[in-house]
């Protein structure tokens, strides 16, 4: 087992090992860990294959920054004649027509894409069980959730399946997960990776960012993939820290962080606290400033979220309607019949709770009252961090409010389900990049996390302070 990617790339260029050894290694452990139900399709043939072109290039002195790195890629993300579902029935036999920007970049530095992993249907839950081909089981514990929406990415890489992988968060997908499943996983600031080839839910909110076991993979990670993209118009046009250089010069002593005073914590796990209160300590007595603030508009972030998320996600999918692509039903009379039948058959029933949802808060009569009252909340979730990131560097909050729960025990509860975002919407409402941490486990011996939010594309900040936590001696 390689914990680092730099162990690794040792190993191969001294020729200890080689890219072929390794696919074969992680393939081991995905057929392992089948019951998992991580992965919705394994490229064995073509890791195998690409395994030996980078062996060769190894050897001859010319192989990219990644390569070797095995890495699996949620299923929201587009490879070109690969199968794209989202999870979803509606694109069940659906096959990408080009690759997304932030795969071809890992792709051109040689990294080996080994598989497409199970998610909630159109990134749409938080506890993977919203996946018309299963729900994923969390590696820790089988009878747990891995966390949703990128639960399958979680699980890969907490299961030794793949080095590293990515997944989209919207309101949390991939740091809840990470959390729940005891790894790193690290939501870029909004425009610094490109959306290009990512299945749209709530096109404002979305970002693609690394799963990892250490913070300088998911940093190499996101170095390659951050960056201007021609086809996102989103994407920002600002120059890409090595992320991964100087990840441990960090001087604790001028080091301000913000604890959040008025932070809903009714639902809070006891041992999650302990753990925020043990990490505040750790900086404390490190040298930093502990500053207690205050985001009064955080508590309106779930409702705001829920709002605007669905009435993007209501305009996104309009385009599944069985005439472009995807499923078509059968049998159907007339043309709107078709429409209503596909939709009907496609959908899985999240997912058209929240295109109904989002449809009526954007309905004439209701667009003032909610989809506008929710913008103007978002604005002044905005405010509010900029307010505080003028007085402290970072913020630190629990990523949960628990830690991973049952199978089954929130299916019938949209709003406990939904309850579970409390701590990681705010930092996509405001566009903030945000890295969750493994700090330590429960009573029960389930992973926690921790959050740091930084400054917008103060990546290489999170990154830094979230190493500084994760080596605590
Ligand atoms: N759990 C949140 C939701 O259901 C977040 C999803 C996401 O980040 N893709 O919307």
């Amino acid at each position: 087992m390689y914990n680092d990617y730099a162990e690794l790339r040792n190993e191969l260029v001294t020729g200890k090992v080689s890219c072929t050894d390794i696919v074969k290694y992680y393939l081991g452990n995905i057929e392992k860990g089948k019951h998992l139900n991580a992965f919705l399709l394994i490229f064995k043939e073509e890791a195998l294959k690409r395994a030996e072109e980078i062996d060769s290039k190894l050897k001859a002195g010319t192989a990219g920054k990644l390569a070797g790195m095995v890495i699996a890629v949620k299923d929201v993300l587009s490879l070109k004649g690969y199968k794209l579902t989202c999870s979803s029935k509606i694109l069940e036999n659906f096959e990408a027509l080009y690759t997304a920007a932030a795969v071809q970049r890992l792709l051109d530095e040689d990294a080996i894409i080994i598989g497409k992993t199970n998610c909630d249907e159109f990134a749409m839950g938080s506890s993977n069980e919203n996946s018309a081909y299963g729900s994923v089981l969390n590696p820790v514990d089988n009878t747990r959730v891995p966390g949703g929406s990128s639960g399958g990415s979680a699980a890969a890489v907490a299961a030794d399946m793949c080095m590293v992988s990515l997944g989209t968060d919207t309101g949390g997908s991939i740091r809840q997960p990470a959390a729940f499943c005891g790894i790193i996983g690290l939501k870029p600031t909004y425009g610094r990776v490109s959306r290009y080839g990512l299945t749209a839910f709530a096109s404002s909110f979305d970002s693609i960012g690394p799963f990892a076991k250490n913070i300088h993979d998911a940093a190499l990670v996101l170095e390659v993939m951050a960056g201007k993209d021609k086809n996102d118009s989103t994407s920002v046009e600002l120059s890409v820290e090595s992320y991964s250089q100087n990840i441990e010069s960090i001087n604790p002593a001028t080091i301000k962080i913000g604890i959040v005073e008025d932070l809903d914590d009714e639902g809070l796990q006891p041992e999650i606290k302990e753990s925020m209160n043990q990490a505040a300590e750790f900086l404390k007595n490190k040298g930093c400033e502990i500053v207690p603030v205050k985001l009064p508009n955080l508590k309106y972030s779930i409702q705001a979220y829920y709002i605007l998320t669905t009435a993007e996600a209501s305009s996104n999918l309009a385009r599944y309607d069985g005439a472009r692509y995807g499923l078509r039903a059968k049998d159907s009379a007339i043309l709107e019949d078709m429409y209503v039948n596909s939709r009907t058959e496609g959908f899985g029933p999240e997912v058209k709770r929240r295109i109904m949802l989002g449809t009526y808060v954007l309905s004439h009569g209701y667009y003032d009252a909610y989809y506008k009252k929710a913008q103007k909340v978002r604005r002044l979730i905005k405010d509010d961090f900029r307010n505080v990131f003028e007085k402290v560097d970072f913020i630190l909050t629990p990523t949960t409010p628990t830690t991973a729960f049952k199978l089954g025990e929130k299916t019938n509860d949209p709003l406990a389900m939904y309850l579970n975002d409390v701590y990681t919407t705010s930092s996509n409402l405001s566009g903030n990049p945000a890295l969750s941490i493994p700090a330590g486990n429960d009573n029960s011996g389930l992973p926690i996390g921790l959050q740091v939010i930084g400054k917008d594309f103060d990546e290489a900040g999170i990154l830094r302070l979230g190493n500084l936590l994760m080596n605590r001696k």
